[in-house]
């Protein structure tokens, strides 16, 4: 049994097949109920791997602290932004720079760093896929809706999508339900909305267009710091 945790925002804490990964780790987001990485360091002792999709501020979060803190912890993410911040971490050996497409073994999972149609300064954008013996995850990362989402289903069918739904810089609620429309997840989780102004959005009008246009997925509205469990 595992169970994903939301953080609000982009970042989610993640135990899946006894692993535990942190995705675009901003601890102290506004949504956040952890206000420090002390605090969260107290709820989550270990973790094993950090997953970063973008070198967006709000992607990166508290990357390189929580590096120095979690001693084991190993840092995955397009090449030239996995060197970057284990550099500057000072865990150089701690890296796994790798790249769009080619799966990526971690101890017992796959990973594989997906397109993503967004923009960054260090590496390309990505998302990130996560197979695990019974279960897979999909975090769409930052992104646009792009018409590759088809071959993310096709190759991995997602069982859970963590998808952006607050529009401005990334999918907004028409889109993001057109992904679902694609990924066909059995489970959907809302993320990257009302942190700011700017990303104001319904989760709940998400759920409902969900619901009329591809009913057969579950759309969960995460409360931050609340989790789902899976297999
Ligand atoms: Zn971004």
């Amino acid at each position: 049994m595992g169970r994903i945790v939301w953080l609000g925002h982009a970042a989610f804490y993640i135990e899946i097949d006894n692993h535990r990964i942190l995705i675009d780790p901003w601890i102290t987001n506004p949504l956040s109920p952890y206000r420090s990485l002390d605090t969260f360091t107290r709820h989550f002792p270990e973790i094993d791997l950090v997953i970063v999709t973008h070198d967006h501020g709000d992607h990166v979060g508290e990357t390189v602290e929580i590096l120095k803190k979690y001693g084991k912890a190993r840092i995955c993410a397009v090449y030239e932004l996995a060197e970057e911040l284990a550099k500057k971490a000072g865990a150089i050996e701690r890296s796994i720079p790798a790249n769009i497409g080619g799966p990526i073994r971690f101890e017992k999972l796959n990973i594989i760093l997906t397109p993503a149609f967004h923009s960054s300064t260090i590496g390309a954008p990505t998302g990130v896929v996560i197979v695990g013996s019974k279960t897979t995850i999909y975090h769409a990362g930052d992104t646009g809706l792009f018409s590759e989402m088809q071959f993310i289903r096709e190759l991995y069918s997602p069982t859970i999508a963590l998808l952006p739904i607050g529009g401005h810089f990334t999918m907004g609620i028409r889109e993001a339900v057109k992904a679902v429309e694609i990924l066909k997840p059995r489970t959907v989780i809302p993320m990257h909305y009302n942190t700011f102004d700017v990303i104001r959005a319904d989760p709940n009008e998400f759920a409902k267009l969900v619901k009329e246009k591809v009913p057969e997925a579950n759309v969960v509205i995460l409360e931050p710091g609340k989790e789902i469990t899976i297999e």
